[in-house]
């Protein structure tokens, strides 16, 4: 079978700089993949080339069997790409359910079934008792819950997660490795971008180090904390 998502010889300029140079990677159906590296070195923007918020400068991204390089955002979110943002950009002044709500939206042009498909996201995220709560009042890491919830509600084949783990406490970053197996046991295709090594190793059936915007090294991810170039690029030399 065909890979999920793929990306083919995929380039991102802005001006003179270079974020992706050449990025071919693929992720599996039921994947866990990683996608870690030093800060810059281009995991946000190809997020954004996969999500559809960028056009990539050359290259290809294909989703489900389809050549999706040239399609709308909001068309590949029809299409079961669900990603959260690295800035969480939650409705501050929305409540928490509202919010999952315009997720939900996507799929449910009733209201009352995306009311409906949103309180069941927040169940399954552990956000249920917030429900009512202004997104603003949340806790940063239930913030990022709820990011969650709403790329959730958009009921994705894959997830895209941008650093949702990062900044949290040990035992709140435990409670999001959690949820991500949680997603994935319920039929979800994971990329996770992480920065923090130790969090995502565990959770990843296989990780892609992405250094000046190109794939540095990728397989599993006993190997690749081990590899000498990952080491390097991660102390700065
Ligand atoms: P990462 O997420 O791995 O930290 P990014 O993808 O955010 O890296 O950024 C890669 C490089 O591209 C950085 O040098 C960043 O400053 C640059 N960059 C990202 N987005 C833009 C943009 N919209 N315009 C110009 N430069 C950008
Ligand atoms: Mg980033």
């Amino acid at each position: 079978m065909t890979a999920l998502l793929e990306t083919r010889g995929a380039w991102q300029r802005f001006g003179g700089l270079i974020a992706n140079s050449d990025v071919s990677i693929s992720v599996g159906r039921g994947e866990i993949v990683g996608l870690i590296g030093p800060n810059g070195a281009g995991k946000s923007t190809l997020f954004n080339l996969i999500a559809g918020v960028l056009p990539p400068t050359q290259g290809s991204i294909w989703f489900d069997g389809e050549d999706v390089t040239n399609m709308p955002a909001a068309e590949r979110c029809q299409r079961g790409v669900g990603r959260t943002f690295q800035v969480v950009k939650s409705f501050e002044t929305m409540t928490v359910i509202d919010n999952v709500i315009v997720g939900a939206l996507v799929r449910n042009t009733v209201m009352r079934e995306a009311r409906r498909k949103a309180h069941e996201v927040l169940e399954f995220t552990g956000l249920a008792a917030r429900a009512d709560v202004l997104a603003s009042d949340l806790v940063p890491a239930e913030k990022r819950r709820l990011e969650v919830a709403r790329a959730l509600a958009t009921e994705p084949k894959l997830l895209l997660l941008d650093e949702v783990l990062t900044g949290l406490t040990p035992t709140e970053a435990q409670t999001g490795v959690a949820l991500v197996r949680k997603v994935r046991d319920a039929g979800i295709t994971v990329l996770m971008v992480e920065h923090v090594m130790e969090i995502v190793m565990p959770l990843v059936d296989r990780a892609i180090v992405l250094d000046l915007g190109k794939v540095l090294v990728e397989g599993k991810p006993s190997d690749v904390v081990r590899d000498p170039k990952v080491i390097s690029a991660y102390l700065g030399d």
